[in-house]
Order: C-alpha cells, then structure tokens, then sequence
C-alpha cells in the first residue's frame, strides 16, 4: 500500500471510532473551559507592561544549548527564583514538561533499578520511562497499597523509583504523597513528583510537597513546568546541588537543545512575582471550582471536588462526550471532549478548568448550560 494511502486509512479508522481530532482556533468571544491558564497569567497585564519597558534589552532567541554559549543570566535568576520557591539547593530550567520528564527520566534510571508508576501518570512520564531499561512497575492509581505489594515483589536489585503526578492532570484528584514518601523511606527509594497542575495552586502554589507540609530532601525530586499556572512556557526541576550537576552533564533534552529564549524566561520570573504577590488567585480559583462541583452536583452530576481547579465530568463514551462538547459550543462555552488514548476506554469526558479570568456570568452560564444539557448524558 501506498504510504499516503495508509495515513488517509488511518485517519479514517479514528473517525469511525469518534476519536478524529483536529486543531483549531477558539474564537474571541468564547468562554474558555479547558484551559490550563488556571491564574489567568497568560496575559498578565503586570508582567506585559514591563516585558515592553525591557524588550530593547533582551535577546529574542537565546542562540546556542545551555552548554555552549546559550545559558543567560536572566535564566541563572529564574532557576535560583525557582529553587528558592521550591527549598531546593538548586534547579534546571529545560524548554519543556515533556523534555523535562523525558529527559530526566532517561538521565536518572539505570538498567538494574525499578520504577513504579501510577497509571494515571501523564504521557511524558510514560515516554520517559520508556527510554529507561529498568524494571517497571505500573501501580493502581493513588493506591498506596498496591504500590507496596509490588514493591515488595520487586526483582532488580537498584534503586527503586517512584514517579507521580502531583495532581492527576485528567482527573483532578491529588497524589497521596506522604503516603508515597513514607513508602519511599522505607525502601530506600527516591520519589520524583510532576506539579505541572500543582504549582501555583497548591501549598501556597509551591506544589503538592508543601500541600502535604513534607519537606524537601536530597531523595525527593520536584519536577514541575511554567506553562500552566504560571501562564509562560518552560519546565524545571528542583532538588539537590548535586543532582542537578548530574542534569546538567546528563540530561540530553537540556543538552542537545538550545536553551529557552530570555523573553520567555523573563515572562516566566515576572508572573512567579505576581503568583507569590497575588494569593486572591488561587484562592477564587479553588473556591469556583468547589461552587461549580457543588452546584452540579445538586442538579444530579456525579462531581467531586478534589482539591483542585480540574473537574473531570465523566459521560463514559466518545460519542457523549462530544455531543456535550458541540452542545456547550451552541452556548459559546469551549470545553474539550477529552477520549482514549488520553483517558481510558469507556471514561471519555469533559475537562472543566476553572480560571482566575472566569467572571461570576460566566461560571453561572456553565451551570444553567450543564443543566440543560443532562438528558444528552444521561438518557
Ligand atoms: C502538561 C503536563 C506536562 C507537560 O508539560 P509541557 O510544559 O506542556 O510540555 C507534564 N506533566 C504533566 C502532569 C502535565 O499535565
């Protein structure tokens, strides 16, 4: 068969399972429900004005990997601001999520270790660990027991690993962390927690260990990304001096790439001010999302609040899941039908977000709309 030939088969297989999916713009003058902008820094009015004061003074590309002639002084301050943030001696900022927890992953685990996994864990801790030839471990989601049983089975002899989410990206929910670093103390192991849904919302908007008031140490790697909450885009990782040392000679997405650009670092240091300066934020934003999990909940939806501005409103199938969506677009409300591989068969769903830039209007108009939308999902 002719290669373009396999790809329009292939296109059209999705289609036929309501699993086609295509990029598009969302208009003005929507409502948007699915963003990941929870404290609505993307478009920062503070960190806009002084980006044009100093656009004259910084460079538009930061023209070379970190290792060679591309590391800045204005990414210096940004991993010292982060580590200081996050309690650690030290930091890398890398260009991405992905690259942060691919790259880590493949630098850190070795070939007689062990890494267990929750299997909800988002797909760049996935590919990560893909890259590794450790034993792997996939444990059920936030079940702590699990875990230990099959920690406890474990064959290799290494070190043992233990990867999280700190909030679970599609269901909302928040890792039991303590639970997850006892375990770890108890095996020697080293736990890695992803705050990309955690930072800026949790603990102060430090991230999932400051929720749980743990303290950082030199076998907890916090990993976590500023493309989220933070409203700018770009990653980190935040733990002791010496393992970032080793990142930095070993990390091949922080090596063969070249470094983020000083416009996007300084968008980045300048929205951290205004989170830590700003705490109003986070706060409407996790009361919004309990008022709306509460008000569906009375109208027969079962939401839970979890903590967290994500609320998963779970139909089941593809095919509900995207007649909502087309619904709620009548009504000029965006929020994504999110499917399998992204969730698993059979829990497809519509991912709520809650933001900062949501007015009272429009979470009401979220509401009254979910209402009238009940007899598509439950018929
Ligand atoms: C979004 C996300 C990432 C990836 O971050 P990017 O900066 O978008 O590449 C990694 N982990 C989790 C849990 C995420 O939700």
């Amino acid at each position: 068969m002719m290669f373009v030939e396999w790809l329009k088969e292939e296109l059209e297989h999705l289609k036929n399972r309501n699993l086609y999916r295509k990029r598009s713009v969302l208009p003005e003058e929507f409502i948007d429900f699915s963003s990941n902008d929870y404290l609505g820094l993307k478009d920062c009015k503070k960190t806009k004005e002084k980006l044009c004061k100093q656009i004259e003074k910084l460079s538009l590309g930061s023209g070379a990997s970190a290792l060679v002639s591309g590391y800045t002084e204005i990414q210096r301050n940004l991993e010292k601001t982060l580590a200081d943030f996050k309690e650690t001696e030290d930091c890398i900022v890398v260009g991405s999520g992905y690259m942060a927890n691919t790259g880590l992953l493949q630098a850190v685990i070795k070939e007689n270790d062990t890494v267990c996994s929750d299997e909800f864990n988002h797909a760049s801790i996935i590919d990560g660990i893909r890259l590794t030839k450790a034993e792997k471990i996939i444990y059920r989601h936030n079940d702590i027991e699990d875990l230990e049983r099959k920690i406890k089975k474990r064959k290799n002899k290494g070190q043992l690993f233990i990867v999280t989410d700190g909030v679970f990206s599609m269901e909302g929910d928040i890792a039991r962390l303590k639970d997850i670093v006892d375990i770890a103390k108890r095996h020697d192991g080293v736990v890695i927690v992803d705050d990309a849904h955690s930072t800026g919302i949790l603990g102060g908007g430090r991230g999932t260990l400051f929720h749980y008031g743990l303290k950082p140490d030199d076998s907890i790697i916090q990993m976590g990304t500023l493309s989220k909450a933070v409203g700018s885009y770009g990653a980190f990782v935040c733990g002791s001096k010496t393992l970032i040392e080793y990142l930095v000679n070993k990390m091949r997405t922080a090596i063969f790439t070249t470094a983020l650009s000083p416009v996007q670092n300084f968008i980045s240091l300048e929205n951290l001010k205004v989170l830590k300066e700003e705490p109003e934020r986070r706060e409407y934003v996790l009361n919004t999302s309990r008022y709306i999990t509460d008000r569906l909940k009375e109208s027969g939806y079962r939401v839970e609040f979890k903590g967290t501005p994500i609320i998963p409103l779970i139909v089941g199938s593809e095919e509900k899941a995207l007649k909502l969506r087309n619904f709620l677009m009548k009504r000029k409300i965006f929020i994504q039908a999110i499917r399998p591989p992204t969730v698993p068969e059979g829990t497809s769903r519509l991912r709520i977000t809650v933001s900062y830039k949501h007015s009272k209007e429009d979470i009401d108009l979220l509401i009254e709309t979910l209402k009238e939308a009940k007899p598509l999902i439950f018929d």
